[in-house]
């Protein structure tokens, strides 16, 4: 229902007449406060009435409407709005803190597209951005959201990639490069062919993400859903014992008259019921945690839930893939060795060829590669093994391409020369190795000694490639141990035996990976290279794959936590120690306990709101790096 009036006027209001009251007597008092009561409090009448309409009886808007209620027919006219008053200044610091975190995470979901300009028999037409097909082309002006993933065909753009990957410098594009869906072109113009359909790109697939994050808990959010199942009753229940029975048997006992008694005892219960509310802790909690994942996203890494941030806090093992998370996954093909009567341009030929149906770097590598005159068309058949290769069947004979592992288990005899990153194969018959680089992320190294200030102890490499590449790279990188030439259910084994007595952060981006980022205590994967069961898999993306995104995931996962451990501890100390005051009749005055409990809740929404607020990482310097 839409209100009559805003929050902020019925604050203005409830302040104006309270000062104006202070200066009346009599009668007059009696009639502004009413006035007062209907104008500020009543949504929450209305609210409360719904709160019994539904039979959820102990919700805060039922209790501050008895508290209100009550302490005006006790005649605290002036307590009575001033409970309201209070309340309407919490709920609306709440509000607004709730919008701030949703803004940085709607931005998020504002990336979604809805049309593109496609090519169409040499026409451009404006359609769905649904309706694009893998393939097609498409062009793209400035000012213009990318409708979905595609690689540039011609010309030459600046293109906005805040929206998906959080980095604030946009970069140039031109012929081959791939772009996400869901970044903007800031000047020029490209045509681009489409490399996924609009819901497998990647703007579809961060809103899957977010909104997934909503659904998990912390621990420290579910605490506090049952701490306030529990604590509500338990409070009402004292309060109306206090009220209700307590005065009688004072009475019974003669300790006084019972209409004075029950007077007095009365307004000590309602005093508590307000204090019974446990707003402060029921808000700023969960806002704590929403307001880390916001801030999170807006630095270009996405948790999926509230308990996935806190899992990332105190990692003591950091286990890394090599290929495509350490490295760029921008291979290049080095050299090739075909066996004795087979052709060069052949053995590439196969290997393109049946590389076609996967999107493993190394296959997008040798596609790139392969000039040669045979056409590439698809393979009849197809299947991809994860860390392993793939195998391709054209023209009723069967390739492999693969690691030593595919080759051997498929009954190839492979001679002791076979060496190299892929290794070929057809009809069992070894047809020679292929040597591929690739290049060490830059900012890796740095990335890994910023883990270790924070108080990681170990790194482990696991990886599928070859022992002799990844052992050098490992040294390079500062890791501890090295394991290389490793399967999905060795990386599998390795990841069970370092998370049985270590809090192990796991970072990967392939398919081989997706098993072992679900296992790891958490699981973090590169959304731009990463695979989609890799991302599927993990507890958290880093959309722009920056390496040291991963410090600063680790930095917000302990900012957030703090902020969430101090609300509990400040909201419950508080109100403990209210609680103790007015029972004990140090202050019975209704003032005193709203000020103690609206005063919680806006600290509490303050400080929770500081989560919001990214701890920013410092960019990787040139040189710092080889320090
Ligand atoms: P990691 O990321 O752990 O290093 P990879 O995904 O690169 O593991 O796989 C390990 C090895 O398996 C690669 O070095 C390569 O030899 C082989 N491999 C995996 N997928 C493919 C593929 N699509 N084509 C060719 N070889 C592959
Ligand atoms: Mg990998």
């Amino acid at each position: 229902m839409k209100l009559l009036i805003s929050e902020r006027g019925r604050i203005l209001l409830g302040v104006l007449g309270l000062a104006v009251s202070f200066h009346l007597k009599g009668l007059p008092v009696l009639f502004l406060t009413a006035a007062l009561m209907i104008f500020v409090g009543y949504p929450v009448f209305l609210d409360a009435l719904r709160g019994i309409l539904r039979r959820d009886l102990l919700d805060e808007k039922f209790l501050m409407t008895v508290a209100s209620l009550g302490a005006f027919l006790l005649g605290e006219y002036v307590e009575g709005v001033g409970v309201l008053l209070f309340f309407t200044v919490g709920e609306y610091f709440e509000h607004r803190a709730v919008a701030r975190s949703r803004g940085s995470i709607r931005a998020l979901m504002d990336i979604r597209p809805d049309s593109a300009t496609v090519l169409r028999f040499g026409e451009e037409l404006r359609v769905d951005a649904d309706e694009v097909a893998v393939g097609e082309t498409i062009v793209l002006v400035a000012g213009e959201r990318i409708p979905v993933d595609c690689r540039v065909l011609s010309g030459d753009a600046l293109v906005d990639t805040s929206a998906v990957s959080g980095e604030s410098i946009p970069v140039r594009a031109s012929c081959g490069r791939e772009l996400l869906s869901g970044c903007v072109i800031l000047d020029g113009r490209l045509t681009a062919e489409a490399i996924a359909e609009a819901d497998d790109s990647a703007a579809a697939r961060i809103l899957e993400l977010v909104e997934e994050a909503s659904d998990n808990k912390a621990k420290q959010e579910a605490f506090i859903t049952k701490f306030s199942r529990v604590y509500t009753p338990l409070v009402v229940g004292f309060a109306a014992l206090f009220g209700g029975v307590l005065p009688l048997i004072l009475a019974l006992c003669g300790v006084g008259e019972v209409g004075a008694l029950y007077l007095e005892y009365g307004k000590r219960a309602l005093t508590f019921l307000v204090v019974s509310c446990p707003c402060a802790l029921v808000i700023s909690v969960p806002l704590s945690f929403f307001g880390g994942i916001g801030g999170a996203a807006s630095a270009g890494i996405l948790f999926k839930g509230g308990n996935r941030l806190s899992a990332i806090a105190h990692p003591t093992v950091v286990a890394m893939d090599k290929t495509g998370t350490l490295t760029k996954g921008e291979f290049s093909l080095l050299s090739l060795s075909p066996a004795c009567g087979v052709e060069q341009e052949y053995l590439l030929w196969a290997a393109a060829m049946a590389e076609q149906g996967s999107r493993h770097p190394i296959a997008l590598a040798l596609r790139r590669a392969y000039t040669g005159e045979k056409p590439l068309s698809p393979p009849d058949a197809l299947h991809e093994y994860a860390g392993r290769g793939v195998v391709a069947e054209f023209a009723g004979r069967a390739f492999l391409v693969g690691n030593r592992a595919l080759l051997t288990e498929n009954g190839v005899a492979l001679p002791d020369s076979a060496e190299g990153t892929v290794l070929v194969a057809e009809e069992g018959r070894y047809l020679g190795a292929l040597t591929l680089g690739d290049a060490v992320r830059p900012e890796a190294k740095e990335a890994i000694s910023r883990l270790r200030a924070l108080g990681v102890r170990r790194f482990v490499m696991l990886t599928g490639d070859s022992p002799a590449h990844a052992e050098g790279v490992a040294h390079a990188l500062g890791f501890d141990e090295c394991f290389a030439a490793l399967l999905p259910e060795g990386k599998y084994a390795h990841v069970e035996a370092l998370s049985e007595h270590e809090s192990l952060l796991f970072v990967g981006d392939g398919m081989n990976d997706a098993p072992v980022l679900a296992r790891a205590d958490v699981g973090v994967a590169m959304g731009g290279i990463g695979s989609d069961a890799a991302i599927e898999a993990a507890d958290a993306v880093i959309l722009s794959d920056d390496l040291l995104h991963l410090p600063q995931a680790v930095r917000i996962a302990r900012k957030t936590l703090r902020i969430a451990q101090e609300n509990i501890v400040f909201a419950l100390v508080v109100k403990l120690a209210t609680l103790a005051l007015i029972a004990s009749g140090v202050f019975s005055n209704m003032w005193f306990a709203v000020f103690a409990d609206v005063g919680v809740a806006v600290i509490a929404i303050l400080n929770a709101m500081r989560a919001m607020h990214t701890p920013r990482s410092k960019p990787c310097l040139e040189g710092e790096t080889n320090g």
